[in-house]
């Protein structure tokens, strides 16, 4: 099997399993009892949370909460904030290069009342500094842009965006780091809040983080019992939490070398697909290198992604979360492409642990299968 699908979701470490399991056979009681067995549970994902805080090196400026994925902490982060602060101003700031989970968020509090600005996407996939500077004005509270982007794999500039939020504003400033974590570093001085999910990072699924500047006041969106302080009630998974913090730290301890692995695949897969009439590379020069994203010229997308996974080659046609509805990529509309363009992208993602010689065998096997399908 060749796996070129890492953006959608890693491969969780051994190591992780084995935390997860070990925890789950041994330490199964319910961090919020009041036995011993509990309080026990409850130290150890006490734990978990400081590893990851100093793992990502949040240097104690935050406070952590364990969700069920960057969904659910995007979702309480954009709602959570802008319902606590609507009095202090309406106007919120997101890009047209957001997840979904970020987007509906922002569709939901228009319904609500706010006026929502959805900054344009340059060519690169990126925002525009100035067109951010001329929205912000003292009605803006809350701005949202994410760190990478999953489909094409642009860096946005944050620690800029950071900057302008707090200079020309009273609002603060979210990023959605799913795919930024584990890909490329990040300098948290520059964030007031962020999300990110443990199945992007060698974790696994249906945990994320959000964390949140101490002295930053939210909303919650869930209501019930006490734990995580009241703020995000349901008992804890503490095994999986345990297991986000091995993941990060063999995710993180790796990222030079994955990167530099990254780097080689993106770099050999570029060379033979740029200069090609059939094809046109969507992802940025400067991007993140484990994502490319390449547009079919002539062929049909879905068709081709087919043809590979019969051969056991896994790439997407666009990100997993919205794979299964009709139309293109908004992403690839939003950087100025066609509409056809739109929905023949294919997106390959790595995490740098492939083995060698992959990507020639990528190749081989991508030409094989483009070379039987009509064009279109
Ligand atoms: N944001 C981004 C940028 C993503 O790529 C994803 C996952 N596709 C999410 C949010 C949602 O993450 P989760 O699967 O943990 O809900």
């Amino acid at each position: 099997m060749i796996y070129f699908d890492s953006a959608a979701t890693t491969k969780p470490y051994k190591e992780v399993l084995e935390t997860f399991n070990k925890l789950n056979d041994e330490l199964f009681a319910n961090p919020a009892s009041s036995h011993l067995f509990g309080s026990k549970a409850n130290t150890y994902l006490e734990k978990a949370r400081n590893q990851i805080s100093s793992l990502l090196g949040l240097n104690d400026r935050f406070n952590l909460y364990f969700t069920s994925g960057a969904t659910e902490s995007n979702n309480q982060a954009i709602l959570g904030y802008c319902r606590r602060h609507k009095k202090e101003g309406n106007k919120v700031i997101t890009s047209s290069l957001e997840h979904p989970s970020v987007t509906n968020a922002f569709k939901e509090l228009e319904k609500e009342g706010f006026e929502v600005i959805y900054l344009n996407s340059s060519k690169e996939g990126t925002i525009s500094l100035n067109e951010l500077e001329n929205a912000l004005d003292n009605k803006t509270i809350f701005v949202s842009v994410m760190g990478v982007n999953n489909e094409v794999g642009s860096i946005f500039p944050y620690r800029e965006i950071y900057k302008l939020v707090h200079s020309k504003s009273k609002a603060v400033f979210m990023s959605d780091l799913t795919q930024m974590i584990g890909k490329e570093k990040v300098d948290f001085n520059y964030i007031d809040m962020f999300s990110m999910s443990s199945h992007k990072v060698g974790g696994l699924k249906s945990l994320g983080l959000l964390g949140v500047v101490k002295g930053i006041n939210i909303d919650q969106i869930i209501y019930g019992g006490e734990q995580e302080g009241g703020f995000r009630p349901g008992t804890v998974n503490m095994p999986l939490a345990c297991s986000l913090a091995t993941a990060l730290r063999i995710n993180l301890s790796s990222l030079d070398e994955r990167r530099k692995r990254a780097k080689e695949i993106n770099d050999y897969l570029r060379s033979k697909l740029d200069n090609n009439p059939l094809f046109e590379i969507a992802s940025p020069i400067g991007g993140t290198p484990f994502i490319l994203n390449i547009i079919l010229k002539h062929t049909k997308a879905s068709v081709l992604v087919e043809a590979l996974s019969k051969r056991e080659v896994y790439v997407s046609t666009r990100s997993a979360c919205s794979s299964h509805s009709e139309g293109g990529s908004s992403v690839i509309l939003n950087m100025g492409y066609s509409e056809f363009d739109s929905k023949n992208a294919i997106r390959m993602s790595f995490n740098g642990l492939e083995q060698k010689g992959v990507e020639q065998e990528f190749i081989k096997i991508f030409f094989e299968e483009i070379g039987k399908i009509k064009s279109i």
